[in-house]
């Protein structure tokens, strides 16, 4: 038998009231940098790797959003899977725009554009899955910007407006 107890057993989740305003940690998993790239576009937002192991080809992530804040605005060739765990906000997934709370689902499909983005006054915590291994994000051209604001819908997105309507 191994000295070490499982994983599961490390790491103990925090947070007073995840499912309406609070934060969410586990306090054994330590809290990282969203992105190690400073240059890349977004606010306000922590990252916990919950699971990282050699026998899953998969991690599995928890990220939190800062009321106000944003995920970067990017698209790759992997896929997540994402839950909602804490708070609320808006996600942008291709070419839609919705608003989420705990325990909804996203998909977000490869090479989708994707961005999540915590309400005003609330953090928005989420689970992501993602292939261990692989590609980069990228990052929208002005080109690709331009054809993202054609929607009116996700033009408001981007800017922030309309957060004061979430939930
Ligand atoms: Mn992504």
């Amino acid at each position: 038998m191994s000295d070490r107890p499982p994983p599961a057993f490390r790491a103990a989740a925090t947070g007073a009231d995840p499912l309406a305003r609070g934060g969410l940690r586990w306090s054994a998993v330590p809290l990282l940098a969203y992105k190690e790239d400073e240059t890349t576009p977004f606010r306000a937002v922590t990252r916990q790797v919950l699971f990282h192991t050699p026998e899953l080809a998969a991690e599995w992530r928890y990220f939190e959003v800062a009321p106000g804040g944003y995920s970067t605005l990017e698209r790759h060739e992997h896929a997540h899977a994402v839950m909602i765990l804490s708070g609320r906000g808006r996600a942008l997934v291709g070419d839609a725009v919705a608003e989420v709370r705990p325990f909804d689902l996203v998909s977000i499909p490869g090479w989708t554009w994707h961005q999540f983005r915590a309400a005003p006054d609330a953090p928005l915590g989420f689970l992501c899955l993602v292939n261990a291994v692989r590609d980069k994000p990228l990052l929208p051209s002005a080109a690709d910007l331009a054809t993202l604001r054609r929607n009116p819908g996700i033009a408001a997105f981007l800017d922030g407006r309309g957060d004061g309507d979430c939930g």
